[in-house]
Formats: C-alpha cells, sequence, structure tokens
C-alpha cells in the first residue's frame, strides 16, 4: 500500500509552498552537471518516522485560465480515485471563492479522508476568519500558515494517522519488480513479450487492500512478482489529466516494489520527469535500473551506446552505479537479460556482507586512506557492521564521527561498490561513535 498525499485547491491558495515545506526541497532545482531544469511536484517526506509521498496538484496544471478550471476538477477526481489522504487547502485571506465550492461538492462524496487546511493563518487573530470554511461540510478545520509553518504539525499528526506503523510484510517473500516509464516507452509491450502467449502465469488482481496488478512470473529460472501499471490504464475516462493520472499509478507502484525497471525511449532519451522518478527511487532505497527501449529505431555506429550511456550516466549523478540496458522490445532483443539484471539487482539489494570480509576490506582501505585528520585529531575507524535493513546499511565505528565530511563518505561508497557490488542500489553509511 502506497501512501500518497495529494494537496488539491485553486491556484494561489499555497500549495507549492506547503508542499516545499513537507519535502523541504526547492521548487525547481537546477542541475549543474545536466543543466536540467526539476520541477519536482511530487517527493518524498517524513513525519514521526513515517514515509509518505506527496504531490502538489497545482503543478501539473498548465495552459491558460479557461482551462485550469477543468484540470483541477479531473485532478480531484484523480485524486479521490488515487490518494491516501487529501489536503483540501484554501485561503484565509480571500474566503470561499466559487472554484472551492465545486471542489467541496466533489470531496464530500468520498470516503476517503480529506482535510480541509486553510492556509496563510499567519497570526492568530486570522483563526476567527477561517470559522467560514466549516460551511463546507467537511469537518474540522486545520490553521495553518505555510510559510512560517506554524499549524503544519498538527496536520501531519492527523495525515499520518492513517499510515500503518510500518509496512506490513509480505506473505510471500519474491522480488518485487515495476515496469515505471513515460506513457508510450514500451512498458506494456515489454509486460507481454514477457509473459508470452502461454498463460502459465496466475493473475492476482488487485483486492481492497492492494492497488496494483501483481503478475507471479516463474520463468527460465527466475521468479518474481511483477507489479503491473501499463494495465492498469483507465479506458473510459476521456479528457483527464494523463500525465497526472500516470504519475500517481508510477508512485504507487515504485513505493511496492523493490526493483524499479526504469524504460526509456531511445528516441526521447532521459528527461526531467525520468529523473524524478529516478531521484523519487534512489530516495526510497529501491533497486534501480534503466532500459533504454525502441533501440531498433536508432542509427547506430560502434560508439552510440557508450556516448547514450555516458549521457544518462551524467544526468543522473551522483548515483551512477545502475545497469543501463538498450533493448527493442518489439525484436526482442535483450528483453530477458532486463530480468536477470533486475534479479541481480535484487539480490544485490538483499546482500549479506559477511562482517569478518566487510572488516578485512575496509579497514584496509581506510589505512590506505584514513579521513583528513581535523584540527590536528585523528579520525580512527575501529570496526565496520552490516545494519539489518531493506536495502544496504553500514555503520562504521570510530572515535569521532562529527569530523567525517561528505567527501569522504562518498569516497568509502565508492570503495563498498568496488569491492562488493550494489549495482543499482543506494547505499546508506553511518559513522558512528565507538
Ligand atoms: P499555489 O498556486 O496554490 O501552489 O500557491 P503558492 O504556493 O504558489 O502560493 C501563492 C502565494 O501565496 C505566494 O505568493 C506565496 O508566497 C503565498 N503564500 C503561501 N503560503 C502562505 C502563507 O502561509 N501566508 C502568506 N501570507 N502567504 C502565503
Ligand atoms: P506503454 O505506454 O509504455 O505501455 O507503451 P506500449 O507498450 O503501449 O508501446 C507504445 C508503442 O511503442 C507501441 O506502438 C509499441 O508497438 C511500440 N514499441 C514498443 N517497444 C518498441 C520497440 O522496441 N521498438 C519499436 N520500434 N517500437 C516499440
Amino acid at each position: 500500500m502506497a501512501n500518497i498525499v495529494a494537496i488539491v485547491g485553486r491556484p494561489n491558495v499555497g500549495k507549492s509552498t506547503l508542499f516545499n515545506r513537507l519535502t523541504e526541497s526547492r521548487k525547481a532545482i537546477v542541475d549543474d552537471f545536466s543543466g536540467v531544469t526539476r520541477d519536482r511536484h511530487y517527493e518524498m517526506a517524513e513525519w514521526i518516522g513515517k514515509k509518505f509521498t506527496v504531490i502538489d496538484t497545482g503543478g501539473f496544471v498548465h495552459g491558460s485560465d479557461d482551462v485550469f478550471e477543468e484540470a483541477i476538477r479531473n485532478q480531484v477526481h484523480i485524486a479521490i480515485d488515487e490518494a491516501s489522504v487529501i489536503l483540501f487547502m484554501v485561503d484565509v485571506t480571500t474566503g470561499i471563492t466559487d472554484l472551492d465550492d465545486e471542489i467541496a461538492d466533489l470531496l464530500r462524496r468520498t470516503s476517503k479522508p480529506v482535510y480541509v487546511v486553510a492556509n496563510k493563518v499567519d497570526h492568530a487573530r486570522r483563526t476567527h476568519e477561517s470559522a467560514e470554511f466549516y460551511a463546507f461540510g467537511l469537518g474540522e478545520i486545520y490553521n495553518i500558515s505555510s510559510i512560517t509553518g506554524s499549524g503544519t504539525g498538527e496536520l501531519l499528526d492527523a495525515v499520518v494517522s492513517h499510515f500503518p506503523e510500518e509496512k506490513e510484510e509480505e506473505e510471500v517473500n519474491l522480488p518485487k519488480l515495476a515496469i515505471v516509464g513515460r506513457p508510450n516507452v514500451g512498458k506494456s509491450s515489454l509486460t507481454n513479450a514477457l509473459l508470452g502467449k502461454e498463460r502459465n502465469i496466475v493473475t492476482d488482481i488487485a483486492g481492497t487492500t492492494r492497488d496494483s496488478i501483481r503478475i507471479h512470473y516463474n520463468q527460465f529460472g527466475n521468479e518474481f512478482l511483477l507489479i503491473d501499471t501499463a494495465g492498469l490504464r483507465r479506458k473510459n475516462k476521456v479528457n483527464e489529466d494523463i500525465e497526472f493520472y500516470s504519475v500517481m499509478r508510477t508512485i504507487k507502484a515504485l513505493e511496492d516494489s523493490d526493483v524499479v525497471i526504469l524504460m526509456l525511449d531511445a528516441n526521447d532519451g532521459i528527461e526531467s520527469q525520468d529523473i524524478n522518478i529516478f531521484h523519487l527511487a534512489e530516495k526510497n532505497k529501491k533497486g534501480v535500473m534503466i532500459v533504454v527501449n525502441k533501440w531498433d529505431t536508432i542509427e547506430k555506429d560502434h560508439k552510440t551506446t557508450k556516448e547514450f550511456e555516458s549521457r544518462i550516466r551524467e544526468k543522473i549523478s551522483p548515483f551512477t552505479d545502475v545497469p543501463i540496458i538498450f533493448t527493442s522490445v518489439t525484436e526482442k532483443q535483450r528483453i530477458f537479460k532486463v530480468v536477470e539484471k533486475a534479479m541481480e539487482v535484487y539480490a544485490n539489494k538483499t546482500k549479506k556482507i559477511p562482517t569478518s570480509k566487510l572488516n578485512d576490506v575496509m579497514l584496509e582501505v581506510i589505512q590506505n586512506y584514513p579521513p583528513p585528520a581535523i584540527k590536528g585529531k585523528y579520525i580512527k575507524v575501529k570496526y565496520i557492521t552490516q545494519l539489518p535493513g531493506r536495502s544496504p546499511m553500514f555503520a562504521f565505528f570510530c572515535n569521532l564521527p562529527q569530523y567525517i565530511k561528505e567527501p569522504y563518505k562518498r569516497f568509502i561508497e565508492n570503495k563498498l561498490r568496488e569491492h562488493f557490488d550494489f549495482t543499482g542500489v543506494p547505499i546508506q553509511i553511518y559513522f558512528r561513535q565507538k
């Protein structure tokens, strides 16, 4: 089950300000390496140890004024279907508008948790003014100021009360793979090609507590659950916001999976949306690999693959230790390689390095290249252990952990990758007091 919080509301009420506060990100991050402007409208957030994804629906409204009302209505419908909790944001300085009323009408019909968030309550005196929002008939009003952050703690306490303490353990312990990517890159073609014609495959239709379809794959010595997003496209809704909808589905599949197979169209390369998904997978500590599909449509010489690969690695930097595979689903080129690699990534994600081996290798690395002394003080690493967890985490016990700087951590990470193969897997490294 994915924990998705959607912020809905008309323009200018403060949705993106709240989004930034909850995710501590700036709206657009210009990446020095790639020159790509990352417009992040969805991002992982955490409150009292519970993780969830926040979506700023306003980020998906493009175009002129007359299209946005329609777009907002569409988003509210999608949020009602797909989100776990909905924050309906209104502006205390303007009071109720017609569009607010329309949104409230839609939200009154859902049984999903909806919180009315009165924003811009910057001073206590505005608390009284927000009482008018009780007229929506949507229950309690949460007064907040997105700019100062006041009131957001109480709101978040209420929001995360809907999320389970820990993700429930799965009844089956099979690797879960999700093929994600923009529309038309070839996700469903790949799914179909993998499953083949003979359906010795059991389809596990989504029940009430699960929200994606999982297909049990067991062929050629590989067994896993494929989380299907492509098959879940809603057929009967016209005019809906495809981009917003597909992002919602992608986030759910991503949260539900162990390994994310990010598929690109070779003709488009890697775009900012893809980088966002990649970043979200990394932040969620998922295994990741990249598949460049429709490779048959590209004119190639002996350098094409290398060049393509290095362009992608530049853009996903600094986490570049991920498999990149070039496929043609229609020509059946390297599609089983995708499965093999994904299973390798899963193995890397779940492997445990024996403590003695870890210490033998890494203590020597550190001896040969110790952390720089600071103010005449030397940092001594005593021993290293891999911590229990769903993805690789290592604790380096030493005398002065506070003196370890980011570049040294990166150096250690690279050495761990070099010696133990964690391709496709984010690693966490902690220096701790001993
Ligand atoms: P969105 O269109 O709903 O995403 O709204 P924005 O987050 O872009 O905010 C619209 C305007 O309201 C901006 O000028 C913000 O600085 C301002 N704003 C947002 N939150 C607050 C708040 O808590 N108090 C005040 N006074 N202004 C706010
Ligand atoms: P999805 O939206 O990501 O699920 O994409 P589809 O699987 O529906 O594929 C979109 C289109 O791309 C279809 O017309 C496919 O036949 C085509 N397609 C998929 N894979 C390839 C490929 O490797 N090469 C070429 N040339 N076309 C492909």
